[in-house]
């Protein structure tokens, strides 16, 4: 049976800026839109999967990147 764990990531939301943890899946990089839980505004999130690092970004989903 497969298992990963998802990587927690602590981001800043682009909108409230209050800083919120979000569960990354490590296994790919990608690219989503979650709602922030504190402001509930769509944030637009990209994931890079560098090996052991995780490098998030995020942005304003009307901004794009
Ligand atoms: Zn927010």
């Amino acid at each position: 049976m497969m298992s990963f764990e998802l990587a927690e990531e602590r981001v800043t939301c682009p909108f409230c800026w209050e800083t919120i943890t979000l569960l990354i899946d490590p296994s790919e990089s990608q690219t989503y839109t979650e709602d922030c839980f504190v402001c509930c505004r769509p944030i637009l999130i990209n994931t890079e999967i560098q090996g052991d690092h995780i490098q998030v970004s995020v942005t304003q989903e009307d901004l794009g990147f």
